[in-house]
């Protein structure tokens, strides 16, 4: 099974690349969609979250509640502290679930996180992708995604690294300065040309 990281800053356009690559038939785990669900659903977790961050991290049906957590993490600089509880969880499940789809025959498996190369190239990617569009169409397509301020995802990125500094890690380091239709052609390309070398 050929394994493959997909990253980006926010707005760069990874989930959107992904989106291309389920169409073309690729196993793809969003970081972010697998994070929730560990939060919600892994029982350790749950205990440490409420722990640290208090009983108002879950509504009283027991469903995670994020607006308070981002709250939290976003607004009151704890990011690194919820970062701390879930990543080592989330590492952990997702080598299961990779191994899981290796046994069932899975031909590529991709991973879309913002936060894969914070520590260095993990090497367990045959793979590293990169997505990037400059900071002011990161900007404005973000706002207009979200309906949030531009000072607000300003924030956000800041608190992320400089990926231009991570080029030297990445396989492919895809430019999403054009249209969409760019993209998804580029995303297709990128495909194709994995597969040619890996011979699948
Ligand atoms: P985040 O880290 O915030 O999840 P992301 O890197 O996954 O962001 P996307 O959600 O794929 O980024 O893209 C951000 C927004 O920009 C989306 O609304 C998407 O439709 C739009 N977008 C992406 N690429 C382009 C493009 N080339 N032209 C116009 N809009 C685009």
């Amino acid at each position: 099974m050929i394994k493959i990281g997909i990253t980006g800053g926010i707005g760069s356009g990874k989930t959107t690349f992904c989106r291309q690559w389920e169409k073309n038939g690729v196993e793809i785990v969003y970081a972010d969609d697998f994070a929730k669900k560990l939060m919600n659903e892994d029982p350790n977790l749950r205990e440490n979250i409420t722990k640290v961050f208090g009983e108002a991290s879950y509504d009283s049906d027991g469903s995670l509640n994020r607006a308070y957590l981002a709250e939290e993490a976003f607004a009151k600089n704890r990011v690194e502290e919820l970062n701390a509880l879930v990543h080592p969880v989330l590492r952990k499940k997702l080598k299961e679930y990779a191994d899981q789809k290796e046994r069932e025959g899975t031909g590529i498996f991709a991973y879309e996180a913002a936060i894969l190369l914070n520590e260095g190239r993990p090497d367990w990617l045959d793979y590293v992708v990169i997505v990037t569009a400059d900071e002011k169409q990161r900007l404005h397509r973000t706002s207009k995604r979200d309906q949030v301020s531009e000072k607000e995802i300003q924030d956000r990125m800041d608190k992320q690294p400089d990926f231009e500094e991570l080029f030297s890690l990445a396989d492919f380091v895809i430019e999403n300065s054009g249209t969409l239709q760019e993209l998804q052609e580029k995303a297709e390309e990128t495909l194709r040309t994995i597969q040619d070398i890996s011979g699948k």
